[in-house]
């Protein structure tokens, strides 16, 4: 997923250099692939293989790292494990990988993402987790369970 979007500004020099973390997270509903399920076309390491007729869900998504030069090269997805992106307004998300479930839980990210959960709770923004069939809203001092 590598290519800039119309109206989406990316950090100059960065690309996805063989992450293909979001093409494991997201449902490509072109092709019929679930979220949190490998995509076979997807080359760790590598990138997609299948580039030039990808989708165009694929052609339009771009995670926080690409498109936020604050994010230091320790929040690429590929190295922290996980993606973090804005699905809506007001609404930051981190997508987990069901292989390394507790990566948000690792320094330095565990207090980073606690310390935006808190700034974001403050700003009635909502921040929350997601990994397989767990999602959770993050509230800084507590997480919340929203599987019931
Ligand atoms: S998660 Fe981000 S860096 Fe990784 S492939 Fe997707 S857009 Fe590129
Ligand atoms: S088609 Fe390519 S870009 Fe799209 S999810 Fe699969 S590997 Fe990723």
């Amino acid at each position: 997923m590598d290519e800039a979007r119309g109206d989406m500004e990316l950090v100059p020099g960065r690309n996805c250099d063989g992450c293909v973390m979001c093409c494991k997270v997201f449902p490509i509903p072109e092709t019929g692939k679930d979220d949190f399920a490998p995509c076979p076309h997807a080359r760790v390491g590598e990138g997609c293989g299948n580039y030039a007729s990808r989708p165009e869900t694929c052609r339009e998504f771009f995670c926080l790292w690409r498109l936020d030069g604050s994010l230091e090269d320790d929040w690429k997805p590929s190295v922290a494990g996980f993606v973090l992106h804005d699905p809506a307004p007001w609404t930051l998300l981190v997508s987990g990988d069901v292989d390394n479930p507790d990566a948000r839980q690792r320094e330095p990210y565990a207090s980073q993402i606690r310390q935006w959960a808190f700034e974001l709770k403050r700003r009635q923004m909502l921040m929350g987790a997601r990994c397989g069939d767990t999602t959770r809203l993050l509230l800084g001092d507590r997480e919340v369970d929203l599987n019931g």
